[in-house]
């Protein structure tokens, strides 16, 4: 009935909580937590080194 102009969203049921905070290894799978400030892709796997992308 109403017009639904986008006027709302929902009603706030899902938490704005962002992405999962962590970072994994591309090459091993090792998943350490993020750090704010500091993206995925300029951290290294303390394990293999190699570069670690969003988990
Ligand atoms: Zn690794």
């Amino acid at each position: 009935m109403g017009m639904g102009a986008g006027r709302g969203r929902g009603a706030g049921g899902r938490a704005g909580a962002g992405p999962p905070k962590e970072c994994v290894c591309l090459n091993c799978g090792y998943r350490i937590p993020h750090q704010p400030g500091i993206p995925c892709r300029q951290m290294q796997c303390p394990r293999c080194g190699a570069p670690m992308v969003r988990g």
